[in-house]
Order: C-alpha cells, then sequence, then structure tokens
C-alpha cells in the first residue's frame, strides 16, 4: 500500500509541471478593478471548468439591461446565500464572491480542506448561493461614469450626483435608489435619508420599488436560506442583529461570534433598518450577517490593493458559515414526502406564469404542485425572469416542462404478489426504443439481476413484467428504471429506484 502511494505521488510529481498550469490557473482575478464584464466572462469560465458542481443562473435585468446572476455551487441540503455589491462603490465584495466560489470548487475538486474544513464533505451537506453583483447598472457607473450610458440620462444622472459628473462616490443603482434600503425592515422610520433619487441615501417610494431588490425578494423567498451574508466594505466590522428575537439571540450571536473570530470583524448591532439582512433577521427569523470588509475610504470604491487582506480574513469565515448553515437546516422542518409526478396538459398550463401574483409565489406554487427540487425551482424561476411574452400557446412551456421533468425515490413495497407486473407511470411520454435490459432490470438481493422479466413502454407508462419463474416468495427485490429518453429526445435525470418484498 505504502509503495503504491509513493509511486503514485512520483508520478504525479513528473506530470506536475505539465498539468499545473492549466489544472490551476485562476480564473477570477483580484488585483484590479473589477467590472461587471469581468464577471459574466468569469462565470461563464467556472460554469465551463466546474461542470455540476458550479451552476450558474440569469435571474433578471436591470433597468439598464444588465443581467443579475445567481449562481450554485455544491448539492446541500442546507442552503447559504452570499452577495456583494448592494452598494454600487462597494464592488470590491464583488471580487470576494467570485473568488470564494473558484477557491471552494477547486477544493471540492482536489478534495482538500481549508481552515479545517473538508470542502467536500461540506458541500454535499450545503448548498452555496451566490449572488456576486447585486447593482451592476451602478457598479458600471462608479467604475466607468457617463460614457457606459445613453446621452439621454446624463443630464438626470449628473443631477442625481449633485451636479458633478465625477461618479467615484456613487453608492446606489443608477436610478438613484439605495439598493440596501430598500426591503420592508424598518423602512418607514429608516434615518439619514435623501427625499428623491441621489447617489446615496435614497430609500425608494415604497420597499421592493427597485428590480433589483425585488429579484434579492424573489430569490430569497424561493432559497428560504438557513443563513445569508450580505458583503459591504465599509469599516472592518460585522453587522449582525437587527431586533433579533429574543429566542434567536443566542444562537445568532453564536453564529456571529464564529465568523467574527475567523474574520477579525468586531461584532456590532443593526440600527439603520431597510437594509437586506434587517429583512432576514426580521422575516425570516435566521441568521443574516453584514461584514464590511475594509478599512473605510471616505466617499470612493476600496482599492483593489486591499482585496488580499479581506481574503485572508473571509476565506475561512465563508466555510464556517456553510458548516453553521447545516446545524439550523436539521432543525427545520422539512417536508421530505415525494410522490410519483403525474403531468398532463393541464398541469402544462399551469406552469406558465400569470401577472397574478408574484413570480417567487408562482415559483413556490408549482413547486409545491409537481414536487420541483430547489434547482428546478431555480430554473423555473430563471425562465419567468427572462421569459418575454409567455402565453398559454407558446411552445417554449413544453421545452421547460421537460427541462424539469421528475422522477423519484419510490417507497418500499411489501407482500407483493409472485407473478407482479409493475407499472411506473413517469410525467412525460418516453421513446419505447430506450428501454433495454441496461436501464430497466430488477435486482436480488445478492445483486444479480433476473432473468427475463418482460419490460413495455406505452406513453408515459413503463410495465415491468415478472420473470417466467415468478418472483419467489419472501425475497426481496430492486426495481431500477433508469435513463430513458422522452420522444422530445430528453434524458430522465433521476432514476425510479423502488424495493419490494415478495408475500
Ligand atoms: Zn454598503
Amino acid at each position: 500500500m505504502k509503495k503504491l502511494s509513493i509511486g503514485i505521488m512520483f508520478l504525479g510529481l513528473l506530470l506536475a509541471p505539465f498539468m499545473g498550469s492549466k489544472a490551476s490557473a485562476n480564473i477570477v482575478q483580484t488585483n484590479d478593478t473589477y467590472t461587471y464584464d469581468m464577471m459574466e466572462k468569469d462565470l461563464d469560465s467556472l460554469d465551463e471548468q466546474f461542470k455540476d458542481l458550479i451552476e450558474v443562473y440569469n435571474i433578471g435585468d436591470t433597468p439598464y439591461g444588465r443581467d443579475l446572476y445567481l449562481v450554485k455551487v455544491g448539492y446541500g441540503d442546507a442552503n447559504v446565500i452570499y452577495n456583494g455589491s448592494h452598494h454600487a462603490r462597494e464592488w470590491l465584495t464583488t471580487t470576494l464572491n467570485m473568488k470564494m466560489m473558484e477557491r471552494y470548487a477547486q477544493a471540492y475538486n482536489s478534495n482538500s480542506s481549508l481552515g479545517g474544513y473538508n470542502v467536500k464533505d461540506l458541500l454535499h451537506n450545503t448548498t452555496m448561493w451566490f449572488v456576486p453583483m447585486v447593482n451592476p447598472d451602478g457598479v458600471t457607473l462608479q467604475q466607468f461614469g457617463l460614457d457606459a450610458f445613453p446621452k439621454s440620462v446624463h443630464n438626470e444622472l449628473i443631477s442625481m450626483n449633485n451636479g458633478s459628473s465625477n461618479f467615484d462616490r456613487w453608492k446606489a443603482n443608477a436610478q438613484g435608489i439605495d439598493l440596501n434600503r430598500q426591503y420592508p425592515a424598518g423602512w418607514d422610520s429608516v434615518i439619514a435619508v435623501n427625499p428623491t433619487p441621489s447617489w446615496k441615501n435614497y430609500k425608494g417610494d415604497h420597499p421592493f420599488q427597485a428590480p433589483e431588490a425585488k429579484v434579492m425578494r424573489d430569490i430569497t423567498y424561493i432559497l428560504d436560506p438557513d443563513i445569508t451574508l450580505a458583503y459591504h466594505t465599509a469599516g472592518q466590522i460585522l453587522y449582525w442583529n437587527f431586533n433579533v428575537e429574543q429566542s434567536n439571540l443566542a444562537r445568532d450571536r453564536r453564529i456571529a461570534s464564529k465568523f467574527s473570530t475567523a474574520s477579525g470583524y468586531r461584532m456590532v448591532d443593526t440600527h439603520s433598518g431597510a437594509g437586506y439582512t434587517d429583512w432576514i433577521n426580521q422575516d425570516f427569523d435566521q441568521p443574516g450577517l453584514t461584514p464590511e470588509l475594509a478599512v473605510y475610504q471616505g466617499e470612493t470604491n476600496v482599492d483593489p490593493s486591499k482585496f488580499q487582506e479581506a481574503w485572508v480574513r473571509n476565506k475561512h469565515a465563508g466555510l464556517a458559515m456553510a458548516d453553521e448553515g447545516v446545524k439550523i437546516h436539521t432543525k427545520k422542518e422539512k417536508n421530505t414526502e415525494q410522490k410519483t409526478v403525474y403531468v398532463d396538459q393541464k398541469a402544462k398550463t399551469n406552469i406558465l406564469p400569470s401577472n397574478q401574483a408574484a413570480p417567487y409565489e408562482q415559483v413556490q406554487n408549482v413547486r409545491e404542485n409537481y414536487h420541483l427540487t430547489l434547482p428546478e425551482s431555480v430554473e423555473l424561476y430563471s425562465w419567468y425572469q427572462n421569459c418575454q411574452a409567455c402565453t398559454l400557446q407558446d411552445q417554449q412551456a413544453a421545452d421547460i416542462f421537460d427541462e424539469l421533468v421528475h422522477f423519484t425515490e419510490k417507497d418500499s413495497k411489501k407482500n407483493i404478489i409472485q407473478d407482479k407486473t409493475w407499472t411506473i407511470t413517469l410525467n412525460t411520454e418516453m421513446d419505447a426504443s430506450s428501454a433495454t435490459k441496461e436501464n430497466v432490470y430488477v435486482m436480488n438481493q445478492e445483486g444479480s439481476k433476473i432473468t427475463n422479466p418482460s419490460i413495455k413502454v406505452d406513453g408515459k407508462r413503463v410495465m415491468i413484467t415478472s420473470p417466467k419463474s415468478n418472483y419467489q416468495s419472501g425475497k426481496s427485490y430492486t426495481l431500477y428504471v433508469k435513463e430513458l429518453v422522452s420522444t422530445q429526445g430528453k434524458k430522465m435525470e433521476h432514476p425510479v429506484e423502488m424495493t419490494f418484498t415478495v408475500e
């Protein structure tokens, strides 16, 4: 055993100089101004390099047509949300979010630990969800000024900037709304406000007025996070407590302390109100933390040369929160019941968006009715957000439904008759020629395939007739149906697996 591992190590060393540059080349550059365009390009590269581990969803548009992105990293049942750049000039937080995704995914792939956390285990228990740039219009205005915006709005932007065409201090979105004063938690009584659209501190006419805040609302309801972190940059402190309920105080203090210890940021109660994590504290009863990454620089962005220190302080702290997410999640009551889904034309109609309810409510309804997984729900939300004119006739409805085709593990069955014919009903029509002995079969307790059950596929139904000699009394078997292909060419993603015991 020892000899073998030395041999492998030696081979590894020989190969390293040739493989190393490609395998370990970093995608996210942290030593310069980090722009919206760089983020889009890096998200493409991360999505491609890390396959299923990293998934990127387009979840909506800004008023100036830039895209908002949600990134899924990991596979766990617990959900932790990380986000950056609510405030335009605080785009160093986007650099941090992007670096976290990349570094954690690298550690997952190399099965290595970071700060004492086995990242692979962690990401099997927790899914990290990143919105790396909540305010791409504002970030772009702060970084590039008027040149990045249509001439027709230059005067308006200058006027919201108190007559200046230097936008270094800009915090708001490009409509002059402060996105971190857009949440319904103490919104009425929020202090230090500008009465009209401005480069900072205008809270809007009402909560969730800005499209960017609406998207954050939707995605937060859909993900129902166990812990939330909203990164800002002013002051190397950790805001953590906006009127947290007495019953949650010990829990939240413990979690904030853990972040504080890892990062070195001092814990401070929040009083301002209308912020994203204020809303998390108040309406979700979950920990919502606001780390301020750097020493306050005055009314401008933090210089990228400060990134390295922020990274050292935050890389393990981010993992610590994913770890805490698991503990919170296991305490929540979760409905784990799974049912077979049968979907007919009526159901297809039901998943189309209507204008009657907020998008997240529509997603939640579909999720409940059709037992979608969380990633499927996010996929559906992304589709809603990008569907310009969905109508009942829209072929896209059928297409998205196929994307969401959903198969489940079934409960085990007892006292089954010896010549049982099973009928498994799926939620879409299957191509009969895709059913073979390789993907539809029955195994006995010893792990051998039963010979000669007959398989028939008829539309949505798969029928498996018992072998000629019948199933044996008192024995258990497991039935598998997997990798069938629908008549529209989609492969089923989750196999049906069912154990049964014969009477
Ligand atoms: Zn801020």
